[in-house]
């Protein structure tokens, strides 16, 4: 395998752009180099650490010269997030051009992309922790694994986090350690706790804590539990989750309430929303406001429509939309996403809306047969975006309108092209809302409609 770069080679670099992943990328005669942590126009000293044959990764070891768009971030929380070193009306330009570069690939650059609805404050936006707890000289800690690899950093200041749970986190673990628990070690599969988690309703304040246990014995569970739930008032439930499999998904499928509820409950829009462990509920309740709002402003709803959202989750946008339309009709596919969707329908007192478990594809057709006639399909589908069965199904329903909520440009834009071969068009500015500040992730909302 010939390269033009060897792996430990030490070499001077000019970044030449900032890759989708928030990388720096640059070439050595036409060969991709990623590094990360550098920015456009920064000269470095880097070392290769790994070369493959169509590209390789480099490390910075001085930055020779630095961008104008770089903030001194807490280096340590690189893993947590990526894009923490570029300034943030940086990062909201990084992800708008991002949309308009896929869509010129695509000629597609007369649909205009607006500039990113960005956060006011974008630190401690996440109603919702997620760590792994190792023990480090003989104390329970929690943090993180440093991207790609197995080294450990233990962590108390989450700088994207809500830092009630950060405060939450570091009393758990001070209960925790009052007793002699071992913590779960990756290599061996032995030790018994591996995560906590952490969820705060944002207006209702009404924590979750869950602790992730290798196994159903808990020795003083209950204990730990109480001691928890007497310390900290604003703790209403107390969940332990068994996963006893050698895996990195974090949720084991066995949950006991330990203490208090079994969910909590918090707002969206004015809506009440109950929140189980294994809900999927957005961690960022600023900005998902601020995108639904775009939603359904961009479905032109006036109380007279009939509505079907075709990845619905636990009905956070169903819901939203039934208040301004005449009947909603939202599929998913995980059973217990629907269960909770139910539930909430009837916490809001919402009767107009009809929550179905399965295949969004199938249950369009099945509506269809039924003669439902919508006059606007949402879709929010997860990263992989949408089939082009989907499309197609959607297409032949002929809705007025579809507003494509994204999680990912390149499926997006993808999606977009299959759409216009069914005779839908992009009719107004793609609407970027950025829910994950310091992070590469971009949202956007794109309406099309019937030629
Ligand atoms: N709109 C919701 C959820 C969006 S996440 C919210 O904003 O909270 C995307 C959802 O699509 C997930 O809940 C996932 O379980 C669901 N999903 C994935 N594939 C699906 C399919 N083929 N049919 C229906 N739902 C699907």
């Amino acid at each position: 395998m010939q390269t033009p770069v060897k792996k430990n080679q030490h070499l001077i670099l000019t970044i030449e752009d900032l890759t989708y992943e928030g990388m720096g990328l640059a070439k050595v005669d036409g060969y991709p180099l990623f590094i990360a942590g550098a920015l456009p126009g920064e000269k470095i000293e880097a070392v290769v650490v790994k070369t493959r044959k169509n590209f390789g990764y480099a490390r910075a070891l001085k930055y020779l010269t630095k961008s104008p768009d770089r903030v001194e971030d807490n280096q340590q929380q690189a893993g947590i997030t990526p894009l923490g070193h570029l300034k943030y009306a940086a990062q909201l330009n990084f992800k708008r051009n991002q949309i308009q570069q896929l869509l010129k690939k695509a000629h597609l650059d007369q649909i205009e992309v607006e500039p990113v609805l960005g956060m006011d404050d974008p630190y401690h936006y996440r109603n919702k922790a997620q760590v792994p707890v190792r023990k480090i000289n003989g104390r329970l800690e929690v943090g993180f694994y440093r991207k790609g690899s197995h080294h450990f950093m233990s962590l108390k200041h989450f700088s994207i986090q809500d830092k009630r749970i950060d405060e939450i986190l570091q009393t758990v673990l001070n209960i925790l350690n009052q007793f002699n628990l071992s913590a779960y070690d990756e290599q061996t599969g032995k030790g018994l706790i591996r995560h906590l988690m952490v969820r705060r309703g944002y207006y209702s304040h009404e924590a979750m804590v869950v602790i992730v246990t290798n196994g159903e014995s808990f020795p003083h569970g209950d204990k730990i539990a109480e001691m928890i739930m007497n310390s900290q008032k604003d703790v209403q439930s107390v969940i332990q989750n068994v996963n006893n499999r050698q895996t990195n998904v974090i949720l084991g499928q066995k949950d006991k309430v330990l203490a208090g509820k079994s969910t909590i409950t918090d707002e969206l829009n004015g809506l009440k929303f109950e929140i189980s462990a294994h809900s999927f509920y957005q961690v960022n309740p600023q900005q998902t406001e601020k995108l639904y709002q775009q939603a359904i402003r961009k479905a032109g709803l006036t109380g007279n429509e009939t509505v079907i959202d075709a990845y619905c989750g636990i009905g956070t946008i169903s819901l939203t939309m039934a208040k301004h339309a005449k009947k909603v009709y939202g599929v998913e596919i995980v059973p217990e996403a629907i269960e909770d969707a139910k539930r909430n329908a009837s916490l809001n007192n919402l009767t107009n809306v009809d929550f179905e478990v399965g295949n969004a594809e199938e249950w369009m057709a099945k509506w269809s047969q039924q003669g439902i006639k919508p006059d606007v399909i949402m879709v929010d589908p997860p990263r992989k975006g949408l089939t082009s069965s989907l499309i197609e199904s959607a297409c032949e329903m002929q809705p007025k309108k579809v507003v494509y909520v994204s999680c990912n440009p390149a499926t997006l834009v993808r999606d977009i092209q299959t759409f216009i071969e069914h005779g839908y068009y992009v009719t107004q500015p793609i609407q970027p809302v950025d829910q994950f500040p310091q992070t590469p992730h971009v949202e956007s909302v794109t309406v099309l409609e019937k030629r």
